[in-house]
């Protein structure tokens, strides 16, 4: 079984009915339900406001895939929660970062660049926006057919302040013409890092089949290949007699 944690920042729903009508048991509720119908998914939630952002060491050593979305308070999460979550991924745990996570402590932390990027959101639907593959042999886009449409997402475009991805999956393009690297894959330590664009919390986007598949292939592919305690790198003695 893979054990999924579901963290979500969980403020806009708390004030913003719009939100609260889209995602009525939060977004994180969202996220949990759809990849709960799996049979090798246990899932959990976690959110800003519980102490330790819900995010304890027990937790954490207890997820082998974290998924993260935040957006308002970045800046409430504490920074030894940030440095625990990332130690965490050093040692082989799996983090799937969506939409405006990518402003997110860790992401940036783990990342080592701004994260910053273009954006708009205009009317009430934002923009149309195609998701090209761009890796097909890639476990995560499996499932998914030459492109899938959104009817209505953020546009976030180019330039992304990110660290050349070890792997690009998706490029994003939207009626306004511009472009976005939406699906990016790096390895930090033992850990697996996917970014994945779609999600601004007054869109639909986590209830579309096609982002429920893409977010659910994330998780199997991050699944830790191992865990450890700690890399051990001694100071290593030559053998006597030499070679
Ligand atoms: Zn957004």
């Amino acid at each position: 079984m893979i054990r999924v944690t579901v963290w979500n920042e969980y403020r806009h729903e708390k004030i913003d009915d719009r939100v609260r009508n889209i995602y009525p048991e939060g977004i994180h509720g969202a996220i949990a339900g759809f990849l709960g119908m799996h049979e090798d998914i246990t899932v959990r939630t976690a959110t800003l406001d519980e102490p330790e952002c819900g995010l304890t060491q027990e937790v954490l050593d207890n997820t082998d895939v974290l998924i993260w979305w935040g957006h308002m308070a970045h800046h409430e999460v504490p920074e030894d929660v940030v440095v625990r979550v990332q130690e965490s991924v050093l040692k082989g745990m799996g983090l799937v970062v969506l939409h405006s996570g990518h402003h997110s402590k860790i992401f940036k932390r783990l990342m080592g660049t701004s994260c910053n990027l273009s954006w708009r959101f205009e009317g009430t639907d934002g923009d149309m926006e195609r998701l090209w593959v761009v890796a097909p042999d890639h476990p995560i886009t499996q499932g998914i057919d030459r492109y899938f449409d959104l009817p209505g997402e953020e546009m976030y475009g180019e330039p992304f302040d990110i660290p050349e991805p070890d792997k690009l999956l998706f490029l994003g393009w939207y009626e306004g013409g511009e472009v976005f690297r939406s699906g990016c894959c790096w390895r930090r330590g033992r850990g697996k890092i996917f970014y994945f664009q779609p999600g601004h919390e007054t869109c639909p986007t986590y209830h579309i089949h096609w982002v429920q598949t893409v977010i659910t292939n994330g998780v199997r592919w991050a699944e830790p290949e191992s865990r450890v305690a700690a890399l051990e790198c001694p100071n290593v003695k030559k053998p006597t007699p030499k070679f």
